[in-house]
């Protein structure tokens, strides 16, 4: 088995940066052989997570920062998105589909990271931020690809 891979990025909290952690955390997946719907799938709950962080951790407060970590064990994606805003009051709610605080927002960011993700964690606590883990494991389990 390949030794775990593990990369890190902090960036600012700004909607540009969404666009930025999609293809940086589409990149880093790729290494396996997920096919092409599966890292849209990867994509879509990375820009949720990190919208997430920026809208509602951060209040659309372009000052603050977000942190994406990586990891790739053996075929097993780990990508965990964290912010140090402020939190998230009741998890059980939010986490229903459909459920939002702002009236203008769908409440399905929640509902996509976890259909797209093999496991879903959140930890959160109001004041002291919200960290989301999703693990995607590539079914077709073949070694790595090697980069260009
Ligand atoms: P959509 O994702 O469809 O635009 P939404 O962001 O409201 O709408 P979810 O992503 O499912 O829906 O999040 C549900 C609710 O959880 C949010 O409305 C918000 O109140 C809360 N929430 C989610 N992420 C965070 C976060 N990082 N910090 C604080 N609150 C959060
Ligand atoms: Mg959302």
């Amino acid at each position: 088995m390949q030794p775990v891979n593990r990369v890190s990025i902090q960036f600012s909290s700004i909607p540009a940066n969404v666009a930025f952690a999609r293809v940086a955390a589409g990149s880093f997946a790729s290494q396996l052989d997920f096919t092409i719907n599966d890292l849209e799938e990867i994509k879509v709950a990375v820009s949720e997570a990190v919208t997430n962080a920026i809208v509602h951790g951060y209040g659309t407060d372009a000052g603050k920062i977000i942190e994406m970590a990586a990891e790739i064990a053996g075929d097993v994606l780990t990508i965990t998105v964290e912010d140090m805003g402020r939190g998230i009051d009741n998890l059980a709610s939010a986490l229903q589909p459909a459920f939002s605080t702002d009236p203008e927002r769908m409440g399905l960011g929640f509902s996509f990271m976890q259909s797209f993700s093999d496991s879903f964690d959140i930890q959160s606590e109001p004041g002291k931020g919200t960290r989301v883990s999703m693990t995607r494991i590539c079914k077709k389990g073949v070694t790595p690809r090697q980069g260009h």
